[in-house]
């Protein structure tokens, strides 16, 4: 193994996943730290679920799967967060890095959650999403981790002990070389972690290429593009076209979404648009036994004989906040989830190969219902969205699943992965 990734989500491991395999190395997707031990391959990622638990609690779900990748050999590093660097001032980006770099004993690294392609940039230690400063962004309203400062520098200093500096978009412009001449000033000024500009693929090969040989690096998944083509350079592996390809598999096809998200609520609306089978899940009929996932699982099957089936609890954040009010957010979301993991697990029961999901916490739910423990990565679908395939631990049959985070993808994004995976529409 060369690259060990440690992710603090479930849809943004997948996400650095494919980055890695769309730059030619084998990855392989664990969910949690498995107990036989982590699988062959060039990359492994180590999906945790640690964004937003208490930060002790991150440090050593993060310090255990650190220990299970430095046992499978990996030669570096990688934590993964989000891209809108999603964390609060007690953590939990800052306490798992300065426990990774104790762990590991690591001198320097760099924190960099830019994401070009996705509109995620960093300029001079200011994450921008699209054109808006972070803290303008629909961020600043986050449930659990409000981004309302935009200055990295500030954000990471008020959650490390280590001095943080910054590594700015210039210095990168000189190529690999000055980016390693700065680094190794900010060493000598005494800073542990820089936080790296980037604003276009290009800073991101080269902050890769510069950072290629440092035990841990930290960033969302866009560093990782870079990562690669380092390793191939120093002739530590090959990379390999077919990194990518998975097994071509026949059967029903669905789509289940649980994500509320503009992107997916606009994506729900395409799809009806277009006249495709669709079931919609009423968290307050579910709440009160007016529905049923069964009964909604009855009628998704018997849908799926005329072609792909939708079944969606999306919906606009008005109507959200009034189940939320009538439930409490927490009860809501578990009701919707549990729902939706039943429905996708009797569709795949049923014969469903490949499976569309939208929603972090709905993809979460879905996978553990269906106890894949391993995902096979793929390529994908839209930046950030890989077809994945896993086997099935009832039967040892294939599945593919995109599991899509909310905010990604296009309005066609259903179709669109679909159509990729085979399906004729
Ligand atoms: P995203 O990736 O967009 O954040 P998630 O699946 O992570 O999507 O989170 C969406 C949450 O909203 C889930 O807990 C889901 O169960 C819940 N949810 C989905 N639909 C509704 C709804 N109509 N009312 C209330 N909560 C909902």
């Amino acid at each position: 193994m060369i690259l060990g990734v440690i992710a603090d989500d479930f849809t943004g491991a997948t996400d650095v996943a494919s980055m890695l395999v769309r730059a030619g190395m084998q990855t392989v997707q664990v969910l949690g730290v498995p107990e036989g031990g982590l699988p062959q391959a060039d990359a492994v990622v180590i999906a945790l679920k640690t964004r937003t638990v208490a930060p002790a609690d991150a440090v050593a779900q993060s310090l255990t799967a650190l220990a299970a990748l430095r046992t499978a050999g990996a030669r570096q590093i990688y934590f993964k967060y989000c891209s809108t660097f999603d964390s609060t001032p007690q953590g939990n980006i800052g306490p798992v890095t300065d426990a990774l770099m104790a762990a590991l004993g690591a001198e320097f690294t760099i924190a960099c959650p830019a994401f070009p392609e996705n509109g995620r940039t960093v300029f001079r230690g200011h994450l921008f999403v699209g054109d808006v400063l972070l803290s303008d962004s629909g961020m600043r309203n986050h449930p659990l981790t409000p981004m309302t400062d935009a200055n990295l520098v500030r954000v990471l200093q008020a959650q490390t002990t280590h001095p943080v500096g910054l590594l700015r978009h210039d210095t990168l412009d000189g190529g690999t070389p000055a980016t390693q001449a700065r680094m190794a000033q900010l060493r000598a000024d005494g800073v542990k972690i820089a936080v790296a500009d980037a604003v276009s693929n290009e800073h991101l090969l080269t902050l890769a290429e510069a950072c290629a040989d440092l035990p841990l690096l930290t960033a969302g998944s866009g560093v990782a593009l870079g990562l690669p083509p380092a390793y191939a350079r120093r002739g530590w592996f090959t990379p390999n076209a077919n990194a990518a390809d998975l097994d071509s598999l026949q059967g029903p096809a669905a789509v289940v979404s649980g994500s509320c998200s503009e992107a997916t609520n606009a994506q729900v609306a395409q799809w009806l648009a277009a006249g495709r089978t669709a079931l919609q899940i009423d968290p307050l009929a579910l709440h009160q036994g007016r529905q049923s996932a069964d009964t909604v699982l009855a009628q998704a099957t018997q849908a799926l004989a005329q072609g792909p089936v939708l079944t969606y609890a999306t919906a606009a954040s008005e109507s959200v906040r009034a189940v939320q009010q009538a439930l409490g957010v927490q009860a809501a979301g578990e009701l919707v989830e549990h729902a939706l993991a039943r429905v996708a697990q009797g569709l795949v029961q049923a014969g469903v190969r490949r499976l569309v999901v939208a929603g972090g916490e709905t993809s979460g739910a879905v996978v553990q219902a269906l106890g894949v423990q391993q995902l096979r990565i793929g390529a994908p679908i839209c930046p950030g969205v890989p077809w994945t395939q896993s086997t099935l631990p009832g039967n040892g049959e294939a599945v593919q699943l995109a599991l899509k985070s909310g905010n990604f993808g296009g309005v066609d994004f259903f179709a669109q992965a679909l159509r990729q995976a085979g399906v004729v529409l």
